[in-house]
C-alpha cells in the first residue's frame, strides 16, 4: 500500500485493485486526525496506521466510515479509540455479515463452483482475529467539521452503493473521499440501492468538479473518473430495461449484454450483480430488497469463464 500526498494535510492510502477487498482510505491530517474508512483486517489497518503516522503521529481523533462493507470497516479496531462516525444505514447493517462468517467462507475445503472465487479472494485476508467496533457517533444526514479552519463536508449521499452511503468533501482542497460510491477502472458492485440513487449521487460528486477523487477501489481519479462510473451504471441500466422488455431474464441479459469499452475494467464479470440489481428494480422491487446474489455469482462466474478464454 502507499500512502499518498493529495493536498495540504491530505492524505490518500492506495492498494493495488487486486479484487474483491482491496480498497482504499484517506487522512485528513488537521483538528486532530480524521481516518476515512480502515481496511478489511486488523493487519492491513495497523499498517496503514503506521503510514498515516509517518504524518500525523498522534492516533486520530476520528474514523469515518463511508459504509458497512467489511473493508471499510473492519480494521476500525486499530482506531478503537476514535470518535467513529458512520450513518445510520451503515450502523444498522454493521453486524449482517460478520468476519467469523468471512473466516469460515475462507476456510471450506470443496467450495461450490460459485463460491470458489469468493473463497479465494476471501483468502488473501486474515479475519479470525477481527473484532468488530461499531461506529459511536450515528449520523442521519450530512456534518460539516471544522478541522483546524479545514472545512470537512460528510455528505449523505445513499442509498447508492448501500443503505449508508456517506463521501468527505474537502472543498477548499477539490478533493473527495468518496468510498465505494465511486470505483475507478474496477467494475462496481452495489447493494442496497436505486440505480437512480447512485446516479445523483455520482452527479452530485461530478458537480463538486473535484480534482482528485478517492475511490473505494481502483487509482485516485479526479471529475472524468466520475463520469465514467456515472455513464457504466446508465449502459448496464439501459441494457437491462431493454433485454428485461424484451422478455429475456437476467442471466440471459447477462450473457448477451456487450461489456464493450468497460471489458478492460477490473473484474468485467461484475456485470451480472449489476444487472441482476437492475432486474430486481424493474420487476418492481424496493430499493432495499435483496437480488438474488447467487444466481449473480453463478452467472458472474461464467461470465469470467467466457471471457477468460
Ligand atoms: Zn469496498
Amino acid at each position: 500500500m502507499d500512502l499518498v500526498p493529495i493536498g495540504t494535510r491530505l492524505y490518500a492510502c492506495l492498494q493495488p485493485d487486486r479484487g474483491l477487498g482491496w480498497s482504499n482510505s484517506g487522512l485528513i491530517a488537521a483538528g486532530g486526525g480524521m481516518v476515512v474508512d480502515t481496511l478489511y483486517d486488523q493487519r492491513l489497518t495497523a499498517q496503514m496506521a503506521d503510514l498515516y503516522a509517518e504524518v500525523h503521529p498522534k492516533a486520530p481523533a476520528r474514523v469515518v466510515n463511508t459504509h458497512h462493507n467489511g473493508d471499510h470497516c473492519w480494521g476500525n479496531k486499530i482506531f478503537e479509540n476514535a470518535e467513529i462516525i458512520a450513518h445510520t444505514g451503515c450502523a444498522e447493517r454493521f453486524d449482517e455479515f460478520t468476519p467469523a462468517q468471512a473466516a469460515t467462507m475462507a476456510a471450506m475445503e470443496n467450495p461450490p463452483a460459485r463460491l470458489t472465487g469468493l473463497v479465494a479472494a476471501f483468502r488473501e485476508f486474515r479475519f479470525d482475529d477481527v473484532e468488530l467496533v461499531p461506529p459511536n457517533r450515528v449520523i442521519d444526514g450530512d456534518l460539516t467539521l471544522d478541522l483546524d479552519g479545514l472545512e470537512a463536508e460528510i455528505r449523505y449521499v445513499g442509498p447508492a452503493h448501500t443503505a449508508g452511503d456517506l463521501i468527505v468533501s474537502v472543498p477548499d482542497q477539490g478533493v473527495v473521499f468518496a468510498g465505494d460510491v465511486v470505483f475507478h477502472r474496477c467494475t462496481p458492485i452495489g447493494w442496497e440501492e436505486t440505480h437512480r440513487a447512485w446516479v445523483d449521487a455520482l452527479a452530485a460528486i461530478e458537480a463538486m468538479a473535484p480534482e482528485t477523487v478517492v475511490a473505494g477501489h481502483g487509482p485516485l481519479c479526479n471529475t472524468d473518473g466520475v463520469r465514467a462510473m456515472r455513464e457504466y451504471l446508465e449502459y448496464v441500466w439501459e441494457e437491462s430495461s431493454f433485454h428485461h422488455t424484451a422478455g429475456q431474464t437476467a442471466s440471459q441479459a447477462c450473457q448477451t449484454i456487450d461489456p464493450g469499452e468497460y471489458a478492460s475494467w477490473n473484474e468485467p464479470w461484475r456485470l451480472a450483480f449489476n444487472v441482476h440489481r437492475a432486474y430486481k428494480e424493474l420487476d418492481g422491487g424496493a430499493w432495499d430488497d435483496p437480488y438474488d446474489t447467487g444466481a449473480a455469482m453463478a452467472d458472474a462466474a461464467l461470465l469470467q469463464e467466457r471471457w477468460a478464454s
